[in-house]
């Protein structure tokens, strides 16, 4: 069995080589042929660098370097694709993933589990995000028809009929939590202790978090805009029911028209569900405007993809893009 293990970098030169060295034993421990695919998105800082010195000295090392920032799902989704290996093991580079687990989610692998998820707790996390955290999974596992799961995030280990299912995903607005949910297979989830960063920074601020959160609610389904139309259905019978009361009122009482204040009340008030609702079906057309573009889900701006024989892997190759025949575009097909 050769076994993939996929990191997406975004600026992690500072935690690149530890990784490196940790990953690859515990690799060897889970006795697996293996290779590590660095997937380097955009970074500013000597992230590539150092993919360049570990491919150098490690031929087991293969990476792909993007042209820009394209984001964690794009990163993820370019190592999956380059991924050769019959079991892919997905992880973070700022070793919050333990790469201790490994041999644990190999085992159960062997066991014929199709998906292994490490879940994390959410200790030392801070309250109120815990709280909100909380809050999303309760709402969006009550919205869209996947199953999520608190803690479990991408570092999971995937079997190969499970990777070509996600790679069958063509979409541009790639929700993964929810896609690997969808996907289905035999999942099994093993425990680990949150830990916190080594080196770096988080690149999720409160805002981007609060977008993903939308994501979430919005990418898996076309729930808010039924919720749209019940809104919309209350609304007007709220409306008609008040319309026969004044009626009713006027004719036996005759007209004072009082009603000021409830008629702005009123105008503001639609006004505002007239935006939000706006804005509901603005979010499915921005998503339908990117999906009918289809623009790749990345570029490439280098890459070392030794491709792999039976004899092991030829020695390291720096290629620049362009000179190799593999796809560099990240368009699946
Ligand atoms: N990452 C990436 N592209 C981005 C942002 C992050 O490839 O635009 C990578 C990052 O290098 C790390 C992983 O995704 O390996 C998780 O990122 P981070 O640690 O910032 O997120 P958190 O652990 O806080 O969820
Ligand atoms: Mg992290």
């Amino acid at each position: 069995m050769l076994l993939s293990v996929v990191v997406p970098c975004f600026n992690e030169a500072d935690s690149l080589e530890l990784l490196h060295a940790k990953v690859t034993a515990e690799v060897a421990a889970a006795g697996e042929d293996f290779e590590v695919i660095y997937v380097d998105d955009g970074s500013s800082d000597d992230t590539l660098i150092v993919m360049r010195k570990l491919a150098e000295s490690d031929d087991r090392v293969r990476y792909v370097s993007f042209s820009r920032n394209f984001g964690k799902e794009s990163a993820m989704l370019a190592g999956l694709k380059h991924a050769t290996g019959d079991a892919v093991i997905l992880m973070d580079a700022d070793l919050q993933h333990p790469p201790a687990l490994i041999p644990r989610m190999v085992e159960l692998h062997r066991q014929g589990l199709d998906q292994v998820v490490a879940r994390r707790n959410r200790q030392g996390d801070k309250f109120v995000r815990t709280a909100l955290s909380r809050a999303f999974y309760r709402l969006v596992n009550r919205w869209i028809e996947v199953r999520l799961v608190d803690g479990a995030g991408d570092f999971r280990l995937l079997s190969r009929p499970v990777v070509d299912s996600i790679l069958a995903m063509p979409e541009y607005n790639r929700f993964s939590k929810a896609m690997f949910a969808w996907v289905g297979f035999d999942i099994a989830f093993i425990e680990y202790e949150n830990v916190a960063r080594h080196g770096g920074a988080t690149s999720w601020s409160f805002g981007k978090l609060l977008n993903y959160a939308m994501d979430g609610l919005l990418s898996f389904n076309n729930k808010p805009l039924r919720l749209a139309i019940y809104l919309g259905l209350a609304m007007t019978s709220v409306a008609l029911l008040y319309m026969l009361w004044i009626i009713g009122q006027a004719t036996v009482f005759g007209n004072d028209s009082p009603g000021y204040v409830t008629l702005l009340t009123a105008v503001v008030g639609l006004g505002g569900l007239n935006m939000m609702v706006l804005g509901v079906i603005g979010e499915y057309v921005g998503r339908i405007y990117y999906e009918a573009k289809k623009r790749p889900h990345f570029l490439l701006k280098e890459a070392h993809l030794p491709a792999a024989t039976s004899e092991g892997r030829p020695p390291a190759q720096r290629t620049a893009a362009g000179a190799e025949p593999y796809d560099l575009v990240g368009q699946p097909r």
